[in-house]
């Protein structure tokens, strides 16, 4: 965990389209969750309590994109998927497809490295119940669509359930229904690969719903796609 008092240290650090691919620790944009960041600021004056930045590889081949930070979780840590529960399974499955390098111990500050890798989340700030309103997703998804703008290397998109997909499918120009759904399922959008996968959820896990052979079988593909073998 890691306060960050009244300074912006994202802001200042990223500059040119990066900038706009990651909103300020301080972004106005929806009252909803401004309001709710103030209540995790004062409750939790140690957290990270900001929109969560991406996190891995400026040349990527691959973009995983979740939903949301969850409050405790990546709100906390300040790295998407760390310290929620999904982040277990993603990130071991992003080690065991060689996407990965390290070990993941749900910390900020545990070595882990993506490799030709980037993990970000379609709305940046942490939603009440990890839902986010449509408008909190439309006014987020700017920021989104400056991402895949900013990975000049970008040929593979795995969207982690139906709002990280929806809203690929916005930033990319096109309806939200755009594309063929369901896990597994791809869609070719220009230079871009869309996988959809379920989201790696602590319900969908528990449930059965998504196994880590299925969550694997996704990352595979993704290799191989992103290594021309498609
Ligand atoms: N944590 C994130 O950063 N994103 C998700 O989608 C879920 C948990």
């Amino acid at each position: 965990m890691r306060g960050r008092g009244a300074k912006d240290p994202i802001g200042t650090r990223l500059k040119g389209a990066m900038a706009r691919a990651e909103p300020p620790w301080d972004c106005p944009l929806c009252p909803r969750l401004v309001a709710y960041r103030a209540q995790n600021r004062a409750a939790h004056p140690d957290w990270f309590n900001g929109p969560a930045p991406s996190f891995g590889d400026e040349r990527a081949r691959l973009l995983v994109v979740g939903l949301a930070p969850g409050r405790a979780g990546a709100n906390a840590t300040g790295r998407p998927f760390t310290g929620d529960h999904a982040g277990v399974l993603l990130y071991a499955t992003l080690i065991k497809t060689g996407f990965a390098l390290g070990a993941y111990e749900a910390r900020i500050d545990d070595g882990l490295t993506l490799v030709d890798c980037m993990i970000t989340n379609a709305v940046r700030c942490a939603p009440p119940g990890n839902k986010p309103a449509p408008a909190e997703e439309a006014a987020c998804r700017p920021f989104l669509a400056a991402r895949l703008t900013a990975l000049p290397h970008l040929k593979v998109i795995v969207t982690l359930g139906d709002v990280a997909r929806r809203n690929i499918m916005r930033a990319l120009g096109l309806p939200a229904s755009a594309g063929t759904g369901g896990h597994g399922a791809e869609t070719t959008i220009g230079r871009y690969q869309v996988i959809n996968s379920y989201h790696c959820s602590r319900l969908n896990t528990n449930t059965g719903r998504l196994t880590a052979p299925m969550f694997e079988a996704v990352f595979e593909r993704a290799r191989e796609v992103v290594e021309g073998a498609n």
